[in-house]
């Protein structure tokens, strides 16, 4: 009991810790309540610590020594915004946890010219009178897709659930059983169908859907017929599907509309990058489909947006939708999605400009290069006693639901460490204050090159003498 009162006389008191010098630095950066609550918060854990018992004198001493170190990271930590950027160390280009698609710098100019100033979004400068603000897109849209008329909402699956709920209320739409599909975050096609208030009519099997499957299932109460790209799987061995080119032929007999849902709307063939071949929404049209909706923030490198293109009369249904208001798209995507699309216009200028096409096409003698950038930085700033630092090949992924069995080479920066658990720096590094998301693999960490851009590595260097720093101090 005397032992453990000592012990308690060893914490510092608020007021003594405000006076030492990095405190008093921390206090010109941010607001006096954030520095003053992590200090009473370190000095509780440490008090409640001393309670239980599980610390004796040393530690206790020792702790007191980092105590400075731990309200810094507490207070940086509390000063942060919610929703703040990350590296991406994953390798997962459309990685739907940490944001999907960038936005180039040249695009967020014009979302930053929109944004501080007005425009016309509603406004048509021809006639001085109120305008739409899907024209800013319409054109330039159907330039580079081919379709007729264009119209954007919130996400794709506003869009397909606008489309059906537009053509198809109260009436039935044939799909093959084989493109039910789920995406994440419970977008599920039969959900989607219902909340629609279209009826589902499903047909052939898991592995095989024929032609004559849709053609039996084609009555009186037949609206559509729904083609669904099964973006995040494939059924491989025994099976067939109907291609876009053979429903067109049904369309073409019994007069019904058909609809695809893209997913990913790649703009540009992929598979001059060693991709495999995604169909593009220019394939699509050209095949005869009438409406194709698809997202903007997947493979086509833009804004959160879906966007639907196809025959003008069906889309000139869909603005008269109710529900387009609800789905209804606000400036600053308009403005991003217009300046990405523009860039589309010269295919080079798209894949060097958009993130999302750059690292996609990025080739490994330019990854060995960064990697061999990063990892000189790295060496030269570590201890490599304490972590081994190593120039790895590994795999990147597409991600976003897209081409999911697509695996491209890549390098990877591998951190071990000897005799100790990587987990702690792995969570080190992901509280960083910017966090750095990274891979672990059989006790190693992997930091993928692909979705790392070259202004990153300091970042990179500096979160991983945070984390090594971070692992030592006893806790
Ligand atoms: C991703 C995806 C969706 C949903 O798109 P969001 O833009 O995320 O709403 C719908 N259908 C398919 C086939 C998809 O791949």
């Amino acid at each position: 009991m005397a032992q453990e009162k000592n012990l308690f006389k060893l914490i510092p008191k608020v007021d003594e810790v405000l006076e030492k010098d990095r405190i008093i630095e921390l206090l010109n950066s941010m607001p006096r309540k954030i520095v003053v609550d992590s200090i009473r918060e370190e000095i509780e854990i440490l008090r409640e610590d001393i309670k239980k018992g599980s610390i004796n004198e040393e530690e206790v001493k020792e702790r007191n020594r980092q105590l400075v170190e731990l309200i810094i990271d507490r207070a940086h930590r509390k000063n942060s915004y919610k929703l703040r950027r990350v590296i991406n160390g994953t390798g997962v280009v459309i990685h739907t946890n940490i944001g999907r698609s960038l936005i180039s710098e040249e695009v967020m100019d014009n979302v930053k010219e929109i944004a501080i100033n007005y425009s016309n979004l509603e406004y048509d400068l021809e006639k001085g009178e109120r305008g739409s603000r899907y024209s800013h897109l319409e054109d330039i849209v159907s330039e580079i897709t081919g379709g007729e008329d264009a119209m954007v909402v919130n996400n794709n699956a506003a869009a397909v659930l606008l489309v059906l709920s537009t053509i198809a209320k109260g009436r039935e739409v044939i799909v093959s059983r084989g493109e039910l599909i789920e995406i994440g975050g419970s977008f599920r096609i039969p959900e989607v169908m219902e909340q629609s208030g279209a009826i589902l009519k499903a047909v052939g099997t898991t592995n095989k859907t024929h032609l004559w499957d849709y053609e039996n299932a084609i009555n009186e109460n037949t609206a559509a017929l729904l083609k669904v790209h099964t973006s995040n799987y494939r059924i491989l061995g025994f099976t067939s599907s109907i291609s876009s080119e053979e429903l067109k032929t049904l369309k073409d007999k019994y007069d019904i509309p058909l609809i695809e849902d893209l997913g990913s709307g790649v703009l540009i063939d992929l598979s001059k990058f060693g991709l495999e071949y995604e169909p593009t929404v220019q394939d699509s049209i050209k095949k005869g489909v009438d409406i194709v909706t698809f997202s903007g923030d997947k493979l086509l490198g833009g804004p959160q947006a879906g966007i639907i293109v196809g025959k003008k009369k069906y889309i000139d249904a869909m603005k008269k939708n109710p529900l387009t208001r609800a789905f209804r798209v606000d400036k600053f995507t308009i403005s991003a999605l217009e300046a990405t699309l523009r860039l589309y216009l010269d295919e080079k200028v798209a894949i060097e400009k958009i993130p999302t096409l750059n690292m996609l096409s990025m080739g490994l003698d330019k990854l060995e290069k960064k990697a061999k950038t990063l990892y000189n930085l790295l060496i030269d700033k570590i201890d490599l006693d304490k972590c081994k630092v190593e120039i790895v090949d590994d795999y990147s992924e597409v991600g976003g639901g897209s081409l999911p069995l697509e695996r491209m080479p890549t390098k990877c920066i591998r951190l071990s460490l000897d005799g100790v658990s990587i987990n702690g720096l792995e969570k080190a590094l992901r509280e960083y204050e910017i966090p750095i998301i990274t891979r672990v693999y059989k006790d190693n960490i992997y930091i993928d090159l692909r979705t790392i851009r070259e202004r990153e590595f300091p970042i990179v260097v500096d979160g991983v003498l945070y984390g090594l720093k971070r692992i030592e101090r006893v806790h």
